[in-house]
């Protein structure tokens, strides 16, 4: 079988080379061809040597998803809808704003965790995406959006927030990670790749030895209790060991500060008395907040918070001096926004069955 190269990053790419008996620096000029220029036809990569060229079709190709369709939103939010095998669909969606553009990434065919909350934990789990599959979704990105007038790539910022736990896939993420932060790759600052986990305590410390990017962490509670219901990994990592998980994290990471992500349930975690609850809570990590409006589903079981709650909420943190904003929402009209991505899993975990036993199935 030949090798797919967007598996690899450029130390993968050195031992593959040097396993053909070539020389490993081409690393980065295939990298360059590969992502940068978005070339999968090894034979118009012209400053390869000519045998290269030619034996590379033999043992190798460029293999992203298939692409099954793109759709743009009035806003202009953009989303490609990826074919992965299996009939495992994933979705990717671009968020253009003024001062960036920020590409948001899916790690997993569904998601094992099960928020309560979240259409993508509704469907259950396939599989883990392969390197090649979580990068080659910026690939696709890349070749259709390009870049601005002034020569700067229109993708700025990457967010793994997409389908699936990205720290439940390591192994894959990490080789796209550093494709993504490459010169010859995707040319991205640590500060601008975030990877979001909803707080696998262990993941964490490996993510911070071998590739530390920005870090969003999905709080959603302000206690144990409350998280247990709705973030149910917390049973596992309850929040005193997250949030020393987290400190550590920061004395490595690119920014010094974890964003925290809370969703805002109307009823369920949005009072007055949990927000001065989340104060006392978060007191020693440096941090800053994003709140992001639920986003409903066929039958979520849950409301999104009014605009006042939300609003006092927001004041309740700003005024103790945190840095707070409300992630404005996005796409609705195509179902690109957070936790309405669907795809198509073809479950293997029987949980949707298990679910629709209860109510119908969820799905963006
Ligand atoms: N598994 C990771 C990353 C993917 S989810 C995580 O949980 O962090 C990305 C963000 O979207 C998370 O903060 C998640 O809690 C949030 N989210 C999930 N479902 C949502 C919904 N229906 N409305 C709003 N945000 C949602
Ligand atoms: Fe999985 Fe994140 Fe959805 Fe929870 S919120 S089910 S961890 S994708």
């Amino acid at each position: 079988m030949r090798v797919n190269l967007l598996n690899l990053d450029r130390s993968g790419l050195a031992d593959f080379l040097t396993g053909i008996g070539e020389k490993p620096f081409r690393a980065g000029p295939l990298l360059r061809w590969m992502h940068l220029f978005g070339e999968r036809d090894f034979s118009r990569m012209t400053d390869l040597s000519k045998a290269l060229r030619e034996k590379l079709p033999e043992l190798a190709e460029i293999r992203p998803p298939e692409l099954v369709s793109e759709e743009v939103s009035d806003d202009g939010t953009r989303k490609w809808l990826l074919e992965v095998g299996g009939g495992n669909r994933i979705e990717t969606v671009f968020i253009p704003e003024d001062d960036r553009g920020t590409l948001c990434v899916s790690s997993q065919v569904g998601c094992t965790l099960a928020c309560t909350f979240c259409s993508t934990g509704r469907q259950g789990f396939n599989r883990n995406l392969t390197s090649a599959e979580i990068v080659g979704q910026l690939w696709w990105a890349n070749r259709a959006l390009g870049r601005n007038p002034r020569g700067e790539r229109i993708i700025s910022n990457v967010v793994l927030m997409g389908m699936g736990e990205p720290l439940l896939n390591l192994d894959s993420v990490l080789p796209a990670l550093r494709v993504m932060l490459d010169d010859f790759g995707y040319g991205l600052s640590r500060r601008r790749v975030t990877l979001s986990t909803s707080g696998l305590v262990p993941q964490l410390e490996r993510l911070r030895e071998a590739c530390p990017v920005a870090l969003a962490v999905s709080l959603h509670a302000p206690n144990d209790a409350l998280r247990d219901r709705i973030v149910p990994i917390n049973r596992k990592y309850p929040l005193a060991e997250l949030l020393e998980a987290c400190r550590r994290y920061i004395a490595s990471a690119p920014r010094d500060y974890v964003t925290f992500e809370y969703v805002m349930l109307r009823g369920v975690n949005d009072t007055a008395a949990h927000a001065r609850e989340l104060l006392d809570l978060v007191r020693d990590v440096p941090c800053k907040f994003n709140l992001i409006p639920f986003n409903p589903f066929p039958d979520a079981g849950y409301e999104r918070s009014t605009p006042t709650d939300i609003a006092r909420f927001r004041d309740i943190l700003a005024q103790a001096g945190l840095v707070v904003t409300v992630r404005k929402t996005r796409g609705d009209d195509i179902s690109a926004a957070c936790g309405q991505l669907a795809g198509e899993v073809v479950d293997r975990t029987r949980r949707s069955e298990r679910l629709a036993a209860m109510s119908e199935r969820g799905g963006g």
